[in-house]
């Protein structure tokens, strides 16, 4: 057996089959894949073999729809048929707020290229008369997805990625990884039949592998444990029983009728299809229980649990109202199986914590869909650096460090329950909260904030009276808390308001290789000590990696603010790079000191007003002039007794500044602004409000405007990219040029709506961009948005259409910040 490879792939599931598949189709010679049993012998076997291209993030939107063309053009290649059946999917609607979803989606799809169809009740009763449709509202319909047989496409790409010279070895466990600086040891186990069970055997082999990928799906705890990382992939049991055939839809069948699509009925928590004459019914049921958390038993193999009918009664029950005859079919087949699933139910997919040349692809929870996509995306990252499409929100290091087994398990039952939710664009999930809390939390809440949670810190979203009920407010269009958001916003503007930004990612990057490494790291120039900059960490592909503002402490000591809850994912990039570049620039330090600062922004033309009575200074009517803290600046300041790292910007674009303070004193400090501010009328303010200024003023953000599939040149940020000097990244932005460009647009839109920043951009009949955030803007009175178009589009005052529940409203391309250009108001002197 070869032991020596470039590159591993853990798992021959539908994931890693796939990556071992499209690894070879990118050309890399040497790959291997070792199951411990047999292929598809893990969660693939049992899957009912759905292909929903239905997503509403964009990521996952792409790798599906690359899933379903790859799948269709699978028997051409390896002359397997994988049993694709391109029935559709029906996605039925009971209530106008699922026909909003529903909506918001397409414009995902429609950015995605995804074709869809809309149906009335009338419309689908014609095409299956089998389906009631007298409660229906809508339903969207996907011609180009079905079903296909999961083990099938797996054997097809396993038949595939051989004939791309790929090795398959079954019965080898992997039992442990060792990197030896250059590349992994990987040390595996023959596995041998005894008595119907998979046990480990007496030989043992080491392979040597440049890049590891595991794909070990339910297996996921036991591999982190092997690995020394931490992950939350924990399967969930899923159930779907197989009826009987029923006479009507043989019936149905026999005089000619379509087989039925693969029905969907949201409100209703399930998913159906035709199966034999019969119906297959695949529930997302509450109280499904998490599986395995620890790893699962040597004694489960191809195992499946008991039927649990009671806990899917009430779906049952749906089924027969959504089809009547299905009522009177009796039960054939039942299937009840782990399937692994993560905190926010979307796979981890990319580079290992603090691990080189070692890739995650685990927790898939529509791993048949995702399979396909997640190979050949997965691949391009392993292989060119990147991936054509931004993949951090797939990323392994979007849960921190902070993350428990307990927390995964309360978090993956709710992901599991929360399939078919109404997917507010405005929803904050319950479960495992309140748990990562700045100081404030309760004054805050006492004061009525709504928070939200990002990376499990809980951070207000905007502040309403008490009793209100914020999951009642949620929707597709203006939410209850619209109005809290419009007043918090008009008071940053006219007044002063306070913003805790605590979740901030804070690192201390200092000693003496500081200054060559983040000169070379960040596109922009350096600040000088005790000022400023606002920068970027660009990918190896010139695309933007991540966004910091750069406070220069000292000479050689920096602090660098970066994304809200993205601590883990900036973290592992900053000290991967810190550790291949010291031989080069010399000694660096580097912490994360995120839970270390607490952050409060004020902003707003009374700030100085609020701040004036808590100033210790020898003069302090000066120490927030102008002169003495110039906006772009950062200063140590005393507010009564705490010590305060102030640094003079406002993600508003007001006067203002963040407060970064020991956070062991963030109750101090909140109540002396809260009680200085009270003659000011100082109004707490949430992010909701200040994404909207944001907006405003043109402030890209990360995650949104700013990601890895644009460089900060086609984000329109070329002043603060200095290309007189070299930096990573800089010759691959260069010679990307501007594919598309980044705009800020007002929008006449409907009066009880706002764009969320995923709708379609068109010049006339023309697809031409997509916006990426949206939102209200107080100053304009009207929609606000962002996002990217054809670069001969960018223009300010070019008149476009943006796409909103199924209509065109007029948009028009504005100057940069169109509220206060000038900036005059940020450089309010005082
Ligand atoms: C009842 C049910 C219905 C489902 N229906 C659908 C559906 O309709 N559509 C859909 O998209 N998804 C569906 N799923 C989910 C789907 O089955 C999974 O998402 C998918 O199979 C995951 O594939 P995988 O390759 O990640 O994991 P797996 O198929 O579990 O493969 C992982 C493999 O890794 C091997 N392995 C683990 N550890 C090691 C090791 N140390 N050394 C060597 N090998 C190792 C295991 O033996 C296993 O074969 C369903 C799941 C269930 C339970």
């Amino acid at each position: 057996m070869k032991t020596q490879v470039k590159a591993l792939v853990v798992g021959g599931g539908a994931v890693g089959t796939s990556i071992a598949y499209h690894l070879a189709r990118a050309g890399w010679r040497d790959v291997m894949l070792l199951e411990r049993d047999e292929l598809t012998s893990g969660s693939t076997w049992h899957a009912a073999g759905l292909l929903p291209l239905f997503n509403m993030s964009y990521a996952a939107t792409h790798i599906h729809k690359h899933s379903v063309e790859l799948y269709k053009a699978l028997e051409a290649e390896t002359g397997l048929n994988a049993g694709f059946s391109i029935v559709g999917n029906l996605r039925m609607a009971q209530t106008q707020a699922r026909m909003d979803e529903y909506m918001l989606y397409a414009s995902t799809a429609e950015t995605a290229e995804v074709p869809y169809e809309w149906m009335t009740p009338k419309e689908i009763k014609a095409r299956w008369p089998l389906v009631r449709v007298d409660d229906l509202k809508g339903a969207i319909f996907h011609p180009t997805d079905g079903y296909i047989n999961p083990a099938d496409v797996t054997m097809a790409m396993a038949k595939g990625a051989r004939q791309r010279g790929v090795i398959i070895e079954r019965k080898w466990q992997v039992d442990g990884y060792h990197w030896t600086g250059s590349h992994w040891q990987v040390s595996c186990t023959r596995m041998v039949e005894k008595g119907g069970n998979l046990v480990p055997s007496d030989e043992q082999i080491t392979i040597t592998a440049e890049h590891v990928v595991t794909a070990t799906g339910n297996h996921a705890q036991r591999t982190a444990r092997l690995l020394g990382i931490k992950t939350p992939a924990i399967p969930v049991e899923h159930q779907f029983i197989v009826t009987e055939p029923d006479p009507a839809l043989v019936a149905y069948r026999q005089l000619g009728g379509a087989e039925h699509p693969v029905l969907r009925d949201a409100d209703a928590k399930w998913y159906v299809r035709e199966e034999r004459g019969g119906w297959i019914l695949g529930p997302y049921e509450r109280g499904a229980p998490a599986r395995f958390p620890y790893g699962v038993p040597e004694s489960f193999r191809a195992d499946l649990f008991p039927l649990d009918l009671d806990r899917i009664e009430e779906e049952y029950l749906s089924m027969i109202h959504r089809l009547p005859s299905s009522e009177e079919v009796g039960l054939k087949d039942d299937f009840n199986g782990p399937i692994c699933y993560t905190p926010d139910g979307n796979p981890l997919i990319g580079p290992a914590p603090g691990l080189r040349n070692m890739w995650l692809a685990e927790g898939f929870s529509f791993g048949i869909t995702a399979a396909g996509g997640a190979g050949h995306y997965l691949a391009q990252l392993m292989v060119e650096g990147e991936a054509e499409i931004d993949m951090a929100s797939l990323d392994p290091k979007r849960f921190g460090s902070w993350m428990t087994t307990e927390y995964a398990v309360t978090k993956n039952e709710e992901a599991y329950e929360h399939v078919y939710i109404l997917h507010h664009p405005d929803e904050e999930r319950a479960a495992a909260r309140p748990l990562r809390t700045s100081p404030a939390y309760d004054r805050q809440k006492a004061r009525g904030a709504q928070f939200g949670q990002i990376n499990g810190w809980e951070r207000p979203n905007y502040f309403a009276p008490a009793g209100f009920d914020d999951q009642a407010a949620r929707s597709f269009r203006r939410g209850g808390w619209w109005q809290y958001a419009v007043e918090e916003a008009k008071a940053i503007r006219e007044g002063v308001g306070l913003i805790d930004a605590t979740a901030f990612a804070k690192h201390r990057v200092s000693g003496p290789g500081a200054t060559a490494f983040l000169d070379w790291f960040t596109c922009n120039k350096l600040p000088k000590v005790g000022r400023i900059n606002l920068t970027y960490a660009l990918t190896s592909h010139g695309t933007t990696r991540t966004e910091y503002t750069i406070v220069r402490l000292a000479e050689d000591d920096y602090y660098l603010v970066s994304a809200g809850g993205w601590s883990d994912y900036d973290r592992d990039f900053l000290q991967k790079t810190i550790a291949d570049k010291t031989s080069e620039f010399g000694w660096i330090s580097c912490h994360d000191v995120t839970t270390q600062w607490g952050v409060f922004a004020i902003a707003g033309p009374k700030t100085r007003d609020v701040l004036a009575g808590l100033l210790r200074d020898a003069d302090p009517a000066t120490v927030l002039s102008n002169m003495r803290f110039p906006w772009l600046s950062q200063r140590d300041i005393e507010l009564g007794m705490c010590p305060v790292r102030a640094i003079r910007v406002a993600y508003t674009g007001e006067l203002g500044w963040e407060l970064h303070h020991p956070i062991e004193m963030q109750n101090y400090l909140f109540d002396q602004l809260m009680a200085a501010g009270e003659a000011h009328g100082l109004t707490l303010v949430g992010a909701r409000a200040q994404n909207w200024l944001r907006q405003e003023k043109s402030y890209r953000a990360f995650g949104t405007e700013l990601g890895r599939d644009a460089t900060p040149l086609e984000a329109d940020l070329s002043r603060f990219v200095d290309v007189s000097k070299p930096f990573h990244g800089k010759a691959a932005m260069e010679a990307t040029g501007i594919r598309t460009k980044c705009v800020t647009l007002l929008i006449d839109g409907p009066t009880d709506a706002d764009p969320w920043g995923r709708e379609a951009l068109y010049s006339g009949e023309t697809k031409v961009g997509r916006l990426t955030s949206g939102g209200y803007s107080v100053a304009f009175s009207k929609s606000i948005g962002m996002g990217y178009v054809r670069p001969d589009l960018a223009v300010p005052g070019t008149a476009l259409k943006v796409r909103m529940f199924g209509e065109f409203w007029d948009a028009i391309v504005t100057e940069d910040s169109p509220y206060d250009p000038q900036n005059t108001a940020i450089r309010l002197d005082g």
